[in-house]
């Protein structure tokens, strides 16, 4: 289908609406001039807005103006995508239920609301009138907005959070689109080069963070997978952190140990005595079936033995991550898995919707994952880990979208009261200022009297980490010289 624009260039938010309806779609698109066949026809001409659709031998428009919308408090983009939203509700029957509310970071809005004195009926109103949202997410959205409430009133204007990045894995997952290096393909010789570098940089950014009278709150260990590297290496780079930074004013240290496959007793030894508190033993899903179809070299079984080890071990705070929409998963075996991990009573659940971004080898089997499961089942999947979640204790304390996620859902972090993850909150929220080491690391400086977000990303990919390092560390040292 191609999308055409007279008078405007509205891609990206156009694009996002199309998506909702039309998901794993590749879009054309075209200006000032109309394409043949299946189209969108956007136009913005003298203050008149109008939207068409035709599709299957079905025409659709609609039409506004921009006093209109500007009475309603919309710009012409938003009216335009409005009016698209709601020829494409009618014409497939489809009503997201965000509603066409795109944005990454919905709690946001509700807080920004919430600022401004507005009370629950009023936020729920407003949203649902800009975007259509249902009240079945912003529910959610309105829950999350509680819970976290109390981790961002703690907040001081000094504080920061440290990630250290670890982007190596054992194999690829098939729906990975992260900068993760596979350690049996080329990864594995890069280890060494990596510590070393990445060793070098902690020591930096202490100084950077000392020199700007920043305070340590939080600590992130992510990945990749950190535990696909070997115990010695982990050690290195936890020891390099103990030394460089004071590590018990941290309310929280993080490591996200992630795959079963990566996990060993030595290495769990290693992150308890260097002082993490919190680590993530992700299973994805706890069926077998689902576990291979997706790439994951490892069992549900194995999954289990880690996280009782790492009970063993003394860890009491563990999140697990799982993935609705995964191809062959169902929604018995989907509730199966929730099921078994309440079963298991982690602190924190983290439930994702399956997201496929060209990056991933699925997107080339967009077809199957279509065929695979429809959107209306990952809805379902997603309201039962919701509903089982909460009625288990879990309440949701951050929440995110991505593009491209089937269904247009969310990812929403659930805990048990008191164990919400700071870091999440903060990092999801834009609420602190992070500082990053590690390739793709993203340091960002956050002015929380004007709201102005700085960033600085690392290179992307270890090899052009370790050879481009010194050039790497003049550009973030200017960055932080020069932004606060
Ligand atoms: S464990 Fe995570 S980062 Fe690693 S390949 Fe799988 S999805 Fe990607």
């Amino acid at each position: 289908m191609t999308i055409c624009f007279f008078g405007c260039d509205y891609k990206y938010e156009t694009e996002a609406v199309m998506k909702l309806f039309f998901p794993l779609t590749l879009f054309e698109f075209s200006y000032e001039e109309e394409a043949e066949g299946d189209r969108v026809v956007v136009r913005s001409d003298e203050g008149r807005l109008s939207v068409s659709v035709y599709t299957d031998g079905k025409t659709e428009i609609s039409e506004g103006t921009h006093e209109k919308a500007e009475a309603e408090g919309f710009t012409d983009e938003q009216a335009l995508c409005r009016m698209l939203y709601r020829i494409l509700e009618g014409m497939t029957g489809v009503s997201p239920k965000w509603g066409c509310l795109t944005g990454i970071r919905p709690v946001k809005k509700v807080n920004a609301l919430a600022a401004e004195g507005k009370s629950k009926e009023e936020i729920f109103a407003e949203l649902n009138r800009r975007y259509y949202t249902s009240e079945e997410k912003l529910e959610l959205a309105y829950a999350t907005a509680i819970t976290q409430d109390k981790a961002l009133k703690r907040l001081s204007d000094n504080s920061y959070s440290l990630y250290i990045s670890i982007p190596f894995c054992p194999t690829r997952c098939a729906y990975c689109s992260f900068v993760s290096h596979s350690i049996q393909s080329s990864g594995a010789k890069l280890i060494p080069g990596y510590t070393e570098k990445l060793c070098e940089e902690i020591a930096l950014t202490a100084e950077m963070a000392e020199k700007k009278g920043l305070v340590l709150d939080t600590i992130y260990i992510g990945g990749g997978t950190p535990t696909a590297i070997s115990a010695e290496n982990i050690e290195k780079i936890m020891k390099k952190v103990s030394e460089c930074f004071d590590i018990s004013s941290a309310a929280e240290y993080t490591v996200e140990a992630g795959r079963a496959d990566t996990i060993t007793e030595e290495k769990l030894r290693v992150i308890k005595e260097y002082g993490a508190s919190r680590i993530s033993v992700n299973p994805q899903s706890m069926v077998d079936s689902v576990l291979e179809a997706a790439g994951r070299r490892h069992t549900a079984a194995q999954v289990e033995e880690c996280f009782n080890m790492a009970r063993r071990l003394g860890f009491d705070n563990i999140n697990m991550d799982v993935i609705a929409g995964l191809p062959t998963d169902t929604e018995e075996g989907f509730a199966y898995t929730i099921d078994k991990l309440i079963g298991l009573d982690p602190e924190d659940i983290t439930v994702h919707t399956l997201t496929v971004k060209r990056s991933a080898d699925l997107f080339a089997r967009s077809d199957e994952v279509k065929k695979s499961i429809s959107p209306s089942e990952v809805d379902r999947m997603v309201s039962y880990s919701c509903r089982r979640l909460m009625e288990s204790g879990y309440m949701p304390y951050y929440l995110y979208r991505q593009k491209n996620t089937v269904g247009n859902l969310e990812n929403v972090g659930y805990a048990k009261k008191g164990h919400e993850s700071l870091y999440n909150i903060y990092i999801m929220e834009e609420a602190q200022t992070i500082l990053a080491a590690g390739a793709s690391g993203s340091t960002k400086l956050v002015n929380r009297a004007t709201g102005k977000i700085n960033r600085h990303i690392n290179y992307k990919y270890p090899y052009e980490y370790i050879s481009r390092f010194d050039m790497m560390i003049d550009k973030k040292n200017t960055f932080m010289n020069e932004n606060t």
